[in-house]
């Protein structure tokens, strides 16, 4: 952990492996300071053990400053499982993993992200009280992806109205990456909003799903950061604004919901460089937190999230704003504002 690229002061890193039934997972803790740590799982094919480490100190990180700046008392974690989605689950490896979070005693919750879906989580919940996210029990939250894309929603129009001098995205043109939970629900949002939509996913099922429901245009996966939008709204994988990308977008925004959309912070210059406005990734996407945050504290208010949501997305236009006064990267800034969050934390501990 210590001599990855991608180690920031993490508070801890868990690896647990289960002979029984194969799983392989790690949980990674970066702060505790403003709360106990929490952020979903993902379940993915890695390719090597050390891909699966980076990526869960990054996105560990990424939940940190997250909830820091959609001010929710919990710190940042994260938990990757090793398999595929479509063919390694079973019921006994959740359990497992439900197991591993346990040993924690608290010290994480987790809850749903890319490959891992409520029947999953109600199944962790056999072992541990530690896990959020279900859609059922006192303070159930269920899916966190709706609220995530009424935020990723939200803040795209925040975007639109610092480019175009208003938010209405009746007839904008906007690309959106990934139409599985998050980018589904904000295609729905957009096309009620007018907005004119072309898509991408390899997944062709759920591409046909959201194409027949919002009259979308499907393009193939890799011809997304050729299409002339105005936002590119990514709502798949990270790392995907990256030099070659880069050179090829033709868009005047980029706003969606995917974890560590930049391959590295200095994209940030770079899209800025370039006349891209970028809704940093981590405040678009608070939304889900802000739901688990609601089920987390035992007493789930729609309203509390509600309010909650629209007050990230003011955080998200004062980061838009700072950024454009003061020419710097949006992502920058909102680090900036993030770390400040922490350490005031941190310091009144
Ligand atoms: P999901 O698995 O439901 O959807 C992801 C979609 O991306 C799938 O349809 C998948 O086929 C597609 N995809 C994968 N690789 C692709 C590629 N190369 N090109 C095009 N499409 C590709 O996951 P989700 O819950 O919608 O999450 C999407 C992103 O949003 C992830 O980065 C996740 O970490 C982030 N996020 C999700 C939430 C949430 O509430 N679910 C909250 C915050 C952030």
């Amino acid at each position: 952990m210590f001599d990855n690229p991608s180690f920031d002061g993490h508070e801890g890193l868990h690896a647990f492996h289960d002979a029984a039934t194969g799983l392989k997972c790690v949980i990674a803790v970066h702060s505790t300071a403003l709360g106990p740590a929490a952020g979903g799982c993902r379940m993915w094919n890695y390719p090597t053990g050390d891909a699966m480490l980076t990526d869960v100190l990054r996105l560990s990180q990424g939940m940190s400053y997250k909830n820091a700046m959609a001010g929710i008392p919990l710190g940042g974690g994260k938990a990757v499982i090793w398999g595929d989605p479509k063919s390694g689950k079973s019921e006994a490896l959740f359990e497992a993993f439900g197991r591993a979070v346990h040993s924690l005693n608290g010290t994480y919750y987790t809850a749903e992200d890319v490959g891992v879906d409520v029947a999953d989580m109600t199944i962790v919940r056999r072992q541990t009280k530690f896990v959020a996210g279900l859609d059922e029990g006192d303070a159930a939250s269920g899916d966190p992806s709706p609220v995530t894309a009424m935020g990723v929603y939200l803040g795209i129009r925040e975007v639109a109205k610092r480019l175009f001098g208003t938010d209405d995205l009746n007839g904008r043109t906007i690309a959106v990456q990934g139409v599985g939970s998050v980018g589904g629900y904000t295609c729905e949002h957009l096309a009620k909003a007018g907005a004119k939509l072309v898509i991408t996913d390899i997944d062709q099922e759920a591409l046909a799903a959201v194409s027949a429901r919002t009259g979308a245009v499907v393009v193939a996966p890799n011809d997304i950061y050729d299409v002339e939008a105005d936002i590119f709204s990514p709502n798949a994988l990270g790392a995907i604004i990256n030099e070659k990308t880069l050179a090829r977008l033709k868009v005047k925004g980029v706003a969606g919901g995917a974890n560590n959309q930049l391959v590295v912070p200095e994209m940030g210059e770079f899209l800025r460089r370039k006349g891209i406005l970028y809704a940093p990734d981590y405040v678009i996407n608070g939304g889900g937190i802000i739901n688990v945050a609601a089920e987390i504290s035992g007493s789930y208010s729609r309203e509390w999230v509600d309010a909650t949501l629209a007050k990230l997305i003011d955080t998200l236009g004062e980061v838009l704003d700072e950024a454009l006064q003061t020419n710097q990267p949006t992502n920058y800034v909102a680090d900036r504002i993030a770390r400040a969050r922490i350490a005031a934390a941190r310091k009144a501990r």
